[in-house]
């Protein structure tokens, strides 16, 4: 698969049992739907290894304001699924295969925004209530409950590897 952003190739890395393509052309990182499926909580380690690694590759010419095709359904146009004005947080999700691409910029902002592991439960519920809430959230298709469970899955993948060095 290439980055959708700059066309590399995507570099297949493995965190926690889960395998995530990662670019290094701007430090973006692709999650599989089923991937997401398989992780919990528990698992993990590594995060912050990871998010040292992605950051050496942030590429601030890349214009992360360009609609997305799908890496793996490269006629697809991914969708700016998870958005959260308060959190600025932006989530390009492909309508067909499910998969989520998040821009490095992303994450930092989700780094920003789980900066305690003590307060994890509490922050993750007022993510999750504020992007259901928020009016620019876009719910196309698929059911409310699947929608939640998947940004609470995100959460914990992001949060994870977010958070080594909280401890
Ligand atoms: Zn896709």
């Amino acid at each position: 698969m290439k980055c959708p952003r700059t066309r590399k190739l995507l570099k297949p890395i493995k965190v926690a049992g889960i395998d995530l393509d990662i670019s290094e052309g701007c430090g973006g990182i692709w999650f599989d739907n089923f991937e997401l499926d398989k992780l919990n909580q528990s698992s993990i380690a590594m995060g912050e290894v990871l998010i040292e690694h992605l950051r050496e590759y942030h590429n601030p010419l890349v214009d992360v304001n360009k609609r997305l095709n799908c890496p793996r359904d490269t006629d697809v146009i991914m969708m700016r699924r998870f958005y959260s004005s308060k959190f600025q947080i932006e989530i390009d999700e492909c309508p067909q295969c499910g998969g989520i691409w998040l821009d490095a910029e992303e994450l930092e902002k989700i780094r920003e925004l789980f900066p305690d592991h003590e307060d994890y439960q509490n922050t993750q519920k007022r993510f999750v209530e504020e992007v259901m809430s928020s009016p620019e959230t876009k719910i196309h298709q698929k059911g409310h409950e699947e929608l939640i469970e998947k940004i609470k899955r995100l959460s914990n993948v992001l949060y994870s590897m977010l958070s080594i060095n909280n401890k």
